[in-house]
C-alpha cells in the first residue's frame, strides 16, 4: 500500500473505536490520533484551572483562558502509542479520570472548543496518512476522508468493557456508574447543537459485540485495502 489515504473513526462512548484506530494505524504505519483525548485534555485543563468547581462548569472563563491550552501528542517509547502532552506535561492517566469523563460532553459542546480542536485536528492530518478516531471526524474534521467507518457495540458489551478497563487502572467504579456515564455522554454528544455525533450517509458501520480486537481489525484493513484500491 503506497498511497496515504484519510481514515476517519466515529461512534458513540467505549465502543473500541480507539482500539481499532491504534491497531489500523501501528499496521498501515499511519499516524493515530485520538480526538476524545484532546477534549479530554480541555477538561483537565478546566479542572486545573478552576473553570469546573465541584459541579458546575463555567464556560465563560474557559473560553476567556482557550488560548492558554497548547495539546501535543508525543510517542510512548514503550508502547509505541501516542500520549498527550497538556502544555507540555504529560496527562495521558490524569484525562481518564472519573471526574474528566464526567464533564468532558459539556466541554465538548462549547463552540468555541470545537473551533479549537477542529483546526488543530485538520492541521494534523493535512498530509494524510492519518487514522482519527471521534464523534465528529468524518462529518467535520474530514469530511472527504477516503475511508469513514461508524464503530457500534451492544450497551452492555461497552459498559464491561470501560467497567474492566478502569478496574484494571486501578479505579473504583460500578458497572451502574459506568453505564450512567456513557449513556449520559452519548446523549449529550449525539443531541448537542454543534457538530452532534452522527452516522455519515458514506460511512461503512461495523458493529464489533461479537468481534474480538483482532477479527475487527481484519475486517477494518479489508476495507483500506478497498478504499486504497478504488484511489487507482
Ligand atoms: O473518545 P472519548 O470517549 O475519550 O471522548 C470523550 C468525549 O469527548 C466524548 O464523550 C465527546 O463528548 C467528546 N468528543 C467530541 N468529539 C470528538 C471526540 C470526542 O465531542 N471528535
Amino acid at each position: 500500500m503506497s498511497d496515504k489515504i484519510t481514515i476517519a473513526i466515529d461512534g458513540y462512548s467505549s465502543c473500541g473505536k480507539s482500539t481499532l484506530a491504534r491497531e489500523l494505524a501501528k499496521s498501515l504505519h499511519y499516524v493515530f490520533i485520538d480526538s476524545g483525548a484532546m477534549y479530554r485534555g480541555v477538561t483537565l485543563f478546566a479542572i486545573q484551572t478552576g473553570c469546573i468547581s465541584s459541579s458546575e462548569l463555567n464556560r465563560g472563563l474557559l473560553i476567556s483562558k482557550l488560548d492558554e491550552i497548547e495539546l501535543k501528542f508525543v510517542l510512548n517509547p514503550e508502547t509505541k502509542s501516542p500520549e498527550l502532552l497538556l502544555n507540555g506535561e504529560n496527562v495521558e492517566k490524569d484525562i481518564r479520570t472519573p471526574k474528566v469523563s464526567s464533564f468532558v460532553s459539556e466541554v465538548a459542546a462549547i463552540k468555541e472548543v470545537r473551533v479549537k480542536l477542529v483546526a488543530e485536528q485538520q492541521a494534523m492530518g493535512s498530509t494524510g496518512g492519518i487514522v482519527m478516531d471521534g464523534r465528529d471526524i468524518g462529518s467535520v474534521v474530514f469530511p472527504s476522508a477516503e475511508l469513514k467507518l461508524f464503530i457500534t457495540a451492544e450497551i452492555s458489551t461497552r459498559v464491561e468493557r470501560r467497567y474492566q478497563e478502569l478496574i484494571f487502572r486501578g479505579t473504583p467504579t460500578t458497572r451502574e456508574e459506568v453505564q450512567e456515564n456513557l449513556l449520559r455522554r452519548d446523549h449529550i454528544d449525539s443531541t448537542r447543537k454543534e457538530s452532534p455525533l452522527i452516522q455519515t450517509s458514506d460511512a461503512i458501520v461495523i458493529d464489533n459485540t461479537t468481534l474480538s480486537k483482532s477479527e475487527q481489525l481484519e475486517v477494518a484493513q479489508g476495507f483500506v485495502e478497498r478504499a486504497i484500491s478504488t484511489l487507482a
